[in-house]
């Protein structure tokens, strides 16, 4: 037969799943010798069995529930309903994971006429008596009848303002009585029945409450956002009174055995002098810093301190303990393991290892990879409370300040003359970049994740909003509207990258840093990994700021950003719009020096570490400037013709840009298609490369971007040999190199075999092989449908923020392995976004990959990332030996 209901001496902390978190931890407190009041706990198999049996309490149930009821009574020596001794319970509802939306507890169930009477001949306090019996009626009431706090709060306040009272504390006993029959009436009036006087009755309405509110509308919402199955059940916990509200030996209070927002080991918490339950967050009375219980009550102050030592050596994490004075007694009644910052979760880590209670592996695991980067970016200090004006995407973390400029030109002005300012665009262009430069952090209104201001500005580690589509930017008037405010240049605003909102006025920052204890854990984490760590860096500064934060090479370096220099971009021009053989190669002689130097700057950071060279990459037409822009303005010089050769210029590019126009960008010219066709665009890459890594001494990594055939590489990679050939012949310096390809598009995947015979290396370019596979464009997808999609549980996450597992991770899987078949040496890493997420690091590690490469400011992330997967792999296969 199954069993039901168990004591807490019947239960452990390993029970969750049957006791839930509250009613499990109740138990091993009690198992390990803490003063937890007696008490039981309805286990989730009972809600479930509630369930099957259409929303009922089955006999058995009924059974065991009341024969817990009278073991409790003969612990207690207390009987429920009694008029000499009555007991009184709290019924507490403890789900597997804490969750909002459950029940809310309902504390001293067991109260009526009589069993209030008999309370206040015990401890002569009738006005403590009747204050615990009014508290009952509001909390039953609410909670398990459905008539809503606020009308008991109403009819209280109507009964103060009658007999002028201005707080509680003014009202007698006498006054508590007729509440009392008040909230009787209420009850009755809402319900149609009389308020339950039998505690048997009232305790078993309470179990069922509980279990229903498992199906109510937010439990459920929050069930399925989180992703917690609803056939997990939740817990009832049925646990003896003790009173927090009997008088000043007594009180109720909550406490952290260490900073939660800092870490740093001190109790941390609050509690109120006589008072109950939720008092403490309720708001109503200012709770006294948990410091001063130590003159309030010594002893009980130190015996508390005994207990959260206890407790935290007991679990070897922080707590966040809940616990009850009565009469000078120390009762605890609740522990969990406490919610913390990314900062706090890094010290209590260290320090516990430091303290002998963790190995390094566990503090490994004990830190959130995916939160690390919040240590990292210049931060909003502290809780702010403001309200944002506006919320966007979340392009590019860090937070910044600064005057509101509506122009690239304006934005670099106004820097060249000291000031801070913030870029406001409804989207950029390769035209605006010196003042993305200039500027402390973009704002645009359309645009996604992958747009042109997002990429370039977490390229530049630049704080950037992207989609705000409340904001409604007028170019011309420069303002700014947002929900009827208007802001106009010059006005100063504040961007949160990490979360993607926008307030007004400048806001306190915080700047970022490697603390020792990061770069402690971090030690850590390098010696415990297996897979190496790059980045994705396109010039000297963010190449040196990655070995800065640890990266061992850059796995993808992108040559279309130093295209789009600005003092590049017009020979860019020129060679894009060339109409001969003979004036593109002009151009690319111009090119051919400054990326030389670019390549020179890159591997002089990276000293002799690995570095990964993309060749060109994107269309052509993202050189050009917009074409609706161009329009315009043709159409302007055309009207007032007084500047005729401008005019032939702008025509020109403007043919140019619908020449390049194509129907499907993303799937469009470009990649190594545009090395097929232009030949001459990759050697000059290639000689740039090769002549700057001789110079250096460095080792380069070629990488072929967008393969779909063998052949093209092939090809790609003859041009690549020749150049290869010349530069060492002319200049007589050896380069030892390698050439490789981006694996994103899922034939080259399929192909791997093939694609392998003829590269030194594969880099899994995820960003692109997700859009490839799935058929969805980014942009267009997190705009308009991905979040419907996991909202919905359609997909259960966004693959472009974590790794696809079942279908673009089927095809890293076959890449890898059909690669390494032909050619076990074969390199391989991945080098999409997901490179920096925790999750797709841990399946790169599954596969057994050779690094992982992410931005710059994600390097530290993902070195923790891959030692907790390592981790975490090993002790998979120990548990499943393949
Ligand atoms: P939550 O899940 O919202 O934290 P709890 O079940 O922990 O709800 O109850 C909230 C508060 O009620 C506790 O922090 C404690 O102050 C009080 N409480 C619960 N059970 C008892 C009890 N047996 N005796 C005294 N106070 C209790
Ligand atoms: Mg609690
Ligand atoms: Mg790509």
């Amino acid at each position: 037969m199954t069993k039901f209901v168990y004591a807490f001496s019947e239960g452990s902390r390993d029970m969750k799943k049957l006791l839930g978190g509250k009613g499990s931890n109740l138990a091993e407190m009690v198992k390990i010798g803490l003063p937890v009041p007696p008490g039981f706990t309805v286990s989730t198999e009972a809600c479930r069995t509630y369930d099957e049996q259409g929303q009922k309490l089955t006999e058995e149930i009924k059974t065991e529930l009341a024969e817990a009821v009278r073991r409790l009574e003969k612990d207690t020596g207390k009987r429920i309903g009694d008029t000499k001794s009555p007991l009184f319970v709290s019924v507490r509802s403890g789900a597997v994971f804490s969750m909002p939306g459950m029940m809310d507890t309902v504390l001293n169930l067991g109260m009526n006429d009589d069993t209030a009477r008999a309370l206040a001949e015990q401890t002569g306090e009738p006005r403590f008596a009747l204050d615990s019996y009014r508290r009952f009626l509001q909390m039953f009431g609410d909670v398990v009848l459905g008539v809503e706090t606020e009308r008991f709060e109403r009819e209280l306040e109507r009964f103060r303002a009658q007999r002028g009272y201005t707080s509680d504390p003014e009202l007698t006993a006498d006054d508590w009585k007729t509440v009392i029959s008040v909230y009787k009436k209420l009850i009755e009036h809402h319900t149609g029945s009389p308020f339950p006087q039998d505690p048997n009755v009232q305790l078993q309405l309470s179990v069922e409450a509980v279990f229903q509110s498992w199906n109510n509308e937010r439990a459920a919402v929050y069930r399925r956002m989180h992703g917690i199955p609803h056939s997990l059940g939740t817990a009832v916990t049925v646990q003896s009174m003790v009173f927090g509200n009997l008088g000043d030996t007594s009180g109720t209070g909550v406490a952290f055995t260490r900073n939660p927002s800092n870490g740093k080991k001190e109790l941390y918490g609050e509690y109120l002098i006589n008072a109950q339950g939720e008092d403490v967050v309720a708001g109503i009375r200012t709770p006294q810093p948990i410091r001063t219980l130590h003159e309030a009550m010594p002893d009980v102050y130190d015996s508390f301190v005994r207990v959260t030592d206890k407790l935290e050596h007991h679990y070897r994490d922080m707590q966040d303990i809940e616990f009850t004075i009565e009469d000078g007694t120390l009762y605890i009644l609740q522990t969990r393991n406490g919610k913390r910052t990314s900062q706090a979760a890094l010290q209590i880590a260290v320090d516990m290892v430091e303290e002998g209670v963790l190995t390094k592996e566990e503090a490994l695991l004990r830190v959130d990879a995916d939160q690390l980067h919040q240590l990292l970016h210049r931060r909003i200090s502290g809780d702010n409370n403001l309200q944002a004006l506006a919320k966007g995407l979340p392009a590019s973390p860090g937070a910044a300040s600064g005057r509101m400029v509506f122009s690239a030109d304006e934005a670099e002005s106004w820097a060249e003359a000291g000031e801070k300012v913030i870029l406001v665009r409804p989207e950029t262009t390769p035209d605006d970049i010196h003042g993305i430069i200039s500027a402390e952090a973009v704002l645009t209104t359309r645009g996604g994740m992958t747009s042109h201001a997002a990429v370039v500005a977490r390229g530049m580690g630049k704080t950037c909003i992207c989609g705000c589509e409340a904001a409604d930017v007028d170019i011309k008037a420069e303002t700014m509207t947002i929900d009827g405010t208007m802001l106009k240049k010059g006005d100063v605003l504040t961007l949160d990258g990490g979360t993607g909102e926008v307030f007004s006025g400048s806001l306190q920052m915080e700047e970022p840093e490697m603390s020792p204890t990061f770069q402690l854990l971090l030690g850590w984490a390098d010696s415990t990994r297996r897979m190496n760590v790059r980045a994705n860096a396109d010039n000297g500064a963010d190449a040196a700021k990655a070995v800065e934060f640890g990266a061992e090479g850059i796995g993808l370096c992108r040559t279309e950003h130093m295209f789009m220099d600005p003092a590049r971009i017009p020979v860019v021009r020129r060679m894009i719009l060339a109409d001969s053989k003979r004036k593109r190669e002009e151009a690319l002689a111009e090119l051919l020096p400054m990326q030389r130097q670019d390549f020179e700057e890159i591997f002089e950071a990276m000293e002799g570490r690995p570095v990964t060279i993309r060749l060109l990459d994107p269309p052509l037409h993202e050189f050009l400037p917009d074409k609706e822009e161009l329009l315009i303005e043709v159409t302007t010089l055309e009207l007032t013709g007084d500047a005729p050769e401008k005019l032939a210029e702008k025509k020109q590019l403007l043919d140019a840009v619908k020449h390049l126009e194509e129907a499907n960008p993303m799937l469009g010219h470009r990649g190594c298609r545009l090395g097929m066709t232009h030949p001459e665009i990759y050697a000059m890459q290639a000689e740039a490369i090769f002549l700057a890594a001789g110079q250096v001494h460095a080792k380069p990594e070629i990488m072929v971007p967008l393969v779909s055939h063998v052949n093209e590489l092939k090809a790609v990679k003859a041009v690549i040999e020749r150049e290869a050939e010349r530069v060492q012949r002319e200049t007589g310096v050896h380069v030892d190199y390698t050439i490789g390809t981006m694996i994103e598009v899922p034939r080259a995947a399929l192909t791997a075999a093939a694609i392998a015979e003829e590269a030194d290396f594969f880099s899994f370019g995820t960003n692109d092989l997700t859009q490839t596979t799935f058929g969805f464009s980014r942009d267009d997808a997190e705009g308009k449908f991905l979040r419907q999609y996991v909202d919905q549980e359609t997909l259960e996450y966004n693959p472009f923020v974590r790794l696809d597992e079942e279908g673009v991770g089927r095809l890293v899987e076959i890449g890898a392995h059909d690669g390494r078949s032909v050619k076990p040496e074969l390199k391989l890493g991945i080098c999409g976004e997901h490179g920096g997420n925790a999750k797709s690091i841990h399946f790169c590690e599954t596969k057994q990959l050779d690094y992982v490469s992410c931005s710059p400011f994600r390097v530290p992330a993902a070195r923790l990332a891959a030692a907790q997967a390592a981790i975490m792999h090993q002790a998979e296969k120990e548990v499943q030996p393949s």
